[in-house]
Formats: C-alpha cells, sequence, structure tokens
C-alpha cells in the first residue's frame, strides 16, 4: 500500500493490544480506516496528532447481544441512548435483538429498525431478525433485507414472544444454513420454566430466589444440548446467548468436539453475582437466566480461558427504575443495562489477574468478530481494518455510578456502586471519536453504519440436504420437478 501524503489522524504513545501480542506503536488513521501501524517516525503527516500516552489500544468491543427497545418500548432505551452507553463503554459495534414491538420478523420491520438506527447510532451495529413458529418463510427475506443473523427464543422474554417449537426450529436451521448465517439462541426450554412456575407461585414462592428455582441450570442444558442436536444434523451455525452454569459447558465442549459450527458467550453479571446476591440486590439482578452458585462463576471463568466459552457479551436489557423494584419476584422486568460498564468491569479483571489484557481482546472483540465474519475488517488494529478503538487507562479507578449512566430512562445496575481500575478514556468509531475524555462526541450521532455492509458468511457446511423438509415437500405429488 502506497503510504499517503497527509491522513486524518494519528495516535501515538500508546500500547496496540491484539489477542497474541503488546507493543508499543503509533496508528495512523485515514477516511475511516487504520492506514499504518508502526514507529511514530514512519507514520504520515496528519491533520491531528493524537497522544496516547500510558493508554492501551483495544480493538473497539463487539456487543452481539444488547436490546435498545426501540421501536415500541423507547421510554426504556432508544437506538440513540443505547448506542451512546456503548461508545462511552468502548463498545464500538452492537447486535440489536428482535424482541421489540413490532419484533423484527418481516423485511418492513428490518428496514424500519435500520432507519432507526442509521438516524441515530453513534457506534457501528447490526440487527438481529427473528426466528420464531409463524415467520420461518420469511427467513431468506430478512437476509435479503440486511438481518447479521437470527435470534430464536427457546425460552420466553420481555415482548412474550412465544418460543418456537422443535419442528419449525429444525425447518428454520435448515433454511439458515443455505444462508450462511448464524441464529443466536435464548437456549432455556419454555416448557420446563413454565411448569416449574406454575407450581412455585400456586406455592406462593414470592421471594427472589424463586426466580432461580423456576429456571434451574437444566432449562439451559436441555436447550443447548437440544439446540445442538438440530446444528448437527442441519449444519446451521448457532451461538449459545447468555450462558449462566457450568453444566452448560458439558454439551458445549461436546457439540464443538462433533465439529458443530457453534459458538457461544457469557455475561459479566454471571461472572460477577452468584446467589449470595439476592438478599442484597433482590429483583434488581433479576435476569434471564438467572445468576447462580458462586461454583458457576468460577466454571465460566474456566470455559473462557479454555475456549468453551468464545466470548463476553452484556445482554443489555434496560428498564424502568420502578419497573425493576418489586417485592413479588415475578412482576419485577428481567434484566438490566450492560454495555456502558462491560468494558470496565473486565478491565478490572484483568487487573486481578483473571485473565490477561490479550485475553479480553480475544473474548470482546476477536471472537465476534470472527463468529458473524467481520474478521479481518473488525476485531484488530492493523492496516485496512476499520478504525474503531478504545484507548483505555488500565491504572484509572472508578466507581460505577447508576445515575450516571447513558442509558437514561434506565438507570439502574446491579453493579452500581462497585470500584473498578482500568476504564476506557476515549472511543473511536469508523475513525470518528465518539467518546473524548469520558465524553459523549454529539456530533457523532448518526454516523454508527451497518457492518452488513462487510459481513462474509459462506454458505454453512449443508448436512443431510436430501432430507431436509424442503426437499421431501418436493417429493410430494403434484410437487413441481
Ligand atoms: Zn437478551
Amino acid at each position: 500500500m502506497n503510504k499517503p501524503q497527509s491522513v486524518d489522524l494519528v495516535i501515538h504513545g500508546g500500547t496496540i493490544v491484539s489477542d497474541t501480542h503488546q507493543f508499543a506503536a503509533s496508528v495512523a488513521i485515514d477516511n475511516g480506516l487504520i492506514v499504518a501501524v508502526g514507529a511514530d517516525h514512519t507514520m504520515p503527516a496528519a491533520t491531528e496528532r493524537f497522544d496516547a500516552s500510558g493508554l492501551h489500544l483495544l480493538p473497539g468491543a463487539i456487543d452481539v447481544h444488547v436490546h435498545f427497545r426501540d421501536p415500541g418500548y423507547d421510554y426504556k432505551e432508544t437506538w440513540e441512548s443505547g448506542t451512546a452507553a456503548a461508545a462511552m463503554g468502548g463498545t464500538t459495534t452492537v447486535f440489536e435483538m428482535p424482541n421489540t414491538h413490532p419484533p423484527t420478523a418481516d423485511p418492513e420491520a428490518v428496514a424500519d429498525k435500520l432507519e432507526r438506527a442509521h438516524s441515530n447510532a453513534y457506534v457501528d451495529f447490526g440487527v438481529y431478525g427473528l426466528l420464531a413458529e409463524n415467520n420461518v418463510d420469511q427467513l431468506e427475506a430478512l437476509a435479503e433485507a440486511g438481518v447479521i443473523g437470527y435470534k430464536c427464543f427457546m425460552g420466553n422474554t420481555f415482548g412474550n414472544l412465544p418460543s418456537p417449537s422443535t419442528g419449525a426450529m429444525l425447518e428454520a436451521f435448515e433454511r439458515i444454513a443455505r444462508l450462511g448465517l448464524r441464529t443466536s439462541l435464548h437456549a432455556e426450554t419454555a416448557s420446563i420454566m413454565a411448569w416449574r412456575y406454575e407450581r412455585l407461585k400456586a406455592a406462593q414462592r414470592n421471594d427472589a430466589l424463586a426466580h432461580v428455582a423456576a429456571r434451574p441450570s437444566v432449562v439451559a442444558v436441555e436447550a443447548v444440548a437440544r439446540a445442538a442436536v438440530l446444528s448437527e444434523w442441519s449444519g446451521a451455525r448457532i451461538h449459545v446467548l447468555h450462558v449462566s452454569s457450568g453444566a452448560e459447558l458439558r454439551p458445549l465442549a461436546e457439540a464443538k468436539a462433533r465439529g458443530v459450527d457453534i459458538t457461544a458467550e457469557t455475561c459479566p453479571h454471571y461472572l460477577r453475582f452468584n446467589t449470595g446476591d439476592y438478599a442484597r440486590l433482590g429483583s434488581v439482578i433479576r435476569v434471564n437466566p438467572p445468576v447462580r452458585e458462586a461454583h458457576d462463576s468460577d466454571a465460566l471463568w474456566r470455559g473462557l480461558a479454555d475456549g468453551t466459552l468464545d466470548m463476553i457479551a452484556t445482554d443489555h436489557a434496560p428498564h424502568l427504575p420502578e419497573e425493576k423494584h418489586n417485592d413479588v419476584i415475578w412482576d419485577a422486568d428481567c434484566g438490566f443495562p450492560g454495555v456502558e460498564t462491560q468494558m470496565s468491569l473486565m478491565l478490572d479483571s484483568v487487573n486481578a489477574g483473571q485473565l490477561s489484557l490479550c485475553d479480553y481482546v480475544r473474548i470482546s472483540s476477536v471472537a465476534p468478530a470472527r463468529a458473524w465474519g467481520l474478521h479481518p475488517a473488525k476485531g484488530r488494529i492493523g492496516v485496512g481494518a476499520d478504525a474503531d478503538i478504545a484507548l483505555v487507562d488500565m491504572a484509572r479507578a472508578e466507581t460505577i455510578d447508576q445515575n450516571m449512566l447513558h442509558s437514561v430512562n434506565a438507570r439502574i445496575s446491579p453493579f452500581h456502586g462497585m470500584r473498578v481500575t482500568g476504564v476506557p478514556v476515549h472511543t473511536l468509531v469508523g475513525g470518528r471519536f465518539v467518546m473524548r475524555d469520558r465524553r459523549l462526541v454529539a456530533e457523532a450521532r448518526g454516523q454508527g453504519r451497518n457492518v452488513k455492509r462487510i459481513q462474509n458468511m459462506p454458505a454453512a457446511d449443508v448436512r443431510n440436504a436430501d432430507r431436509t423438509l424442503a426437499a421431501e415437500l418436493a417429493r410430494a405429488p403434484g410437487a413441481a420437478s
């Protein structure tokens, strides 16, 4: 590549971090892309030179699991506030979930959501299409409309979208295998939870731990194992959202060993909290799946270290404070904001020795970029990549304050009051500052781009193509040959 005469920005004095190395270098950025990485004296002239002395440069976090509630529930969160929170948290790409109103279940809903995102987003984004019982025939059209992948709720969720039957899931997987896109699964089996919920409620168990009792880990284990079987048969790529228990690691590891294209995430709340926290936090930490035992947190850390768990995501799920506080646990909304606090919490764990900074880059950026076909444009600080960079101060300590969250309508966080060391101080998306000196750059609103433009997902390794439902239907009398 010819060195440009003058570029937009050179960041110098910092330490660049990849999933394998840390090294002191300068970065030249022009027209949104990284055009040079190297010794400062080799850098081209620049409109701006930015001093990053004492800071680490990480490829921006890619959070494949956020709920921005827009359209339909914008009194909780909007594309503007949600992506502002992401920018403030060092997250440069988000994948947004389809349980909005209307759900993102057809091409019109995708177009409407993408327009909202384009007008308001501070960071890059992808939008999930819904995989449900009644829209299996829409999956190809959703891909055409620009979804980054699909979301399947195997268990109930906010928005009360019914979970599809296993039959509908299998036909959907058969169709999606040909498209190559990945399907993200809320892997909890609805029928088990509904049964236990009714029994517990009838027995007047309304305490916070009743929520855990309604969804023991077997609920997730059964769903992960079942989804892996369907994925293996069809060849469809899948991703397991919010792994909460150590018990899920076994079906995950076994599926990976069998060659199933399966990835998995956990979230900071499962690493940080356990059943001992319900007495203090009550309904504030009500989330699906629930926060579990201390030994589960330990197992999840081991899963991240050994690769059974591929990545960290947040399940950013904002609700109004009054929707979160309820003495009857069943009536408290599930989930809480997370996209703004993920990086600080995880960097604090780096400082505590739980993982290395390179590990953090792997699980926060490289792994999601690879799993959704965004690598090498994202997930790295290297020539030709999008200039999506989180500049972090590993020595800076802060106390998480929910009143400062940019999710302005949902300022309630179980992490409130936690002291963390390691803070993102500047964030660049596509070469522009979206956060500078811990302040949101208001002019960056609407600059986020749909990452679909760079997604490269070839057709999956389709299995049993001759036995799919479509193939069998083609053999019916009267079917066009
Ligand atoms: Zn979620």
